[in-house]
């Protein structure tokens, strides 16, 4: 019940615009593989022979910034895909809120952004198999009275726009209780500040937020279990089919596996 109207509400905010960083890329570009096609794979795309990925590169460890390079789950994962398809993969980091439209309006081929499947966002977009899981967490201070989820009725939840969490903040708690934010981080350092009462976010990141700010802990209980996938414009189904077919083969071959056992420490 709770999922059926978290999902509607999706649609809702998955139609948002390319607002604030845009839809422009950073530029972060790999060559495919030796030995791969290049563009003789013939998989219509943005730019030929590339495979531009957009994405919210403030999402650890699924994307995030070392240096000046968009790294994580993620880029690793496109990275693979793009050495399977011969095609070069270009990162563009912008707002959560953006990366559906730009892959709609091709501005990005693909969005890989620890994206969960809704069956409201597959209303505008394919979303590829899935490669990972996620599930919502609940972070608040260590001194916090929030216990439970009961606790954060009439609490001020800081949320990354647009995202499952948002959702389901505003279906569960009232949208005037929910504060967005553009950026995961932004909502954590709110709650440091003690601007807000908790932050729910996806549990990898939580785990690597409450890792990176003193003070912070994860309420022993968790929301919704999602499924990550990739969105592919529902005007490219050659696409859609290539990266379902690289899936299958980086799946079988022990490679997501791999990806997500270098970034995900197991508990
Ligand atoms: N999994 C969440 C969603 O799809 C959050 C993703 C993100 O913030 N990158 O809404």
């Amino acid at each position: 019940m709770k999922l059926k109207k978290m999902m509607t509400l999706a649609l809702t905010v998955a139609l948002g615009t390319c607002v604030l960083a845009g839809c422009g890329g950073s530029g972060d570009t790999k060559a495919p593989a030796e030995g791969s096609t290049g563009a003789e794979s013939g998989i219509p795309t943005v730019t030929e022979g590339k495979l531009i990925m957009a994405t919210n590169a403030y999402f650890p460890p699924y994307e995030y910034y070392e240096g000046n390079e968009i790294v994580g789950i993620d880029a690793e994962i496109a990275q693979a895909i793009g050495d399977k398809l011969g095609l070069e993969v270009e990162i563009a980091d912008m707002e959560f809120d953006s990366i559906i439209t730009a892959v709609q309006t091709g501005k990005a081929d693909i969005g890989l952004a620890g994206m969960t499947v809704t069956p409201e966002r597959e209303k505008n977009i394919n979303f590829s198999d899935t490669y990972a899981t996620g599930i919502q967490s609940v972070i608040v201070k260590e001194d916090s009275d929030i216990k439970s989820i009961d606790d954060l009725q009439g609490k001020k939840i800081g949320v990354q726009l647009s995202t499952t969490g948002d959702i389901f903040a505003s279906d569960d708690f009232g949208a005037e209780n929910v504060e967005q934010f553009n950026k995961g981080n932004d909502a954590v350092m709110a709650l440091t500040q003690g601007k807000i009462d908790a932050v729910i976010i996806d549990n990898q990141p939580a785990l690597s937020y409450v890792a990176g700010n003193k003070g912070l802990q994860i309420l022993d209980t968790s929301y919704v279990e999602e499924e990550y996938a990739a969105c592919i414009s529902k005007e490219n189904p050659e696409l859609l089919e290539a990266v379902n077919g690289a899936l299958a083969e980086l799946e079988r071959d022990g490679i997501i596996q791999s990806i997500l056992d270098k970034y995900i420490v197991a508990d």
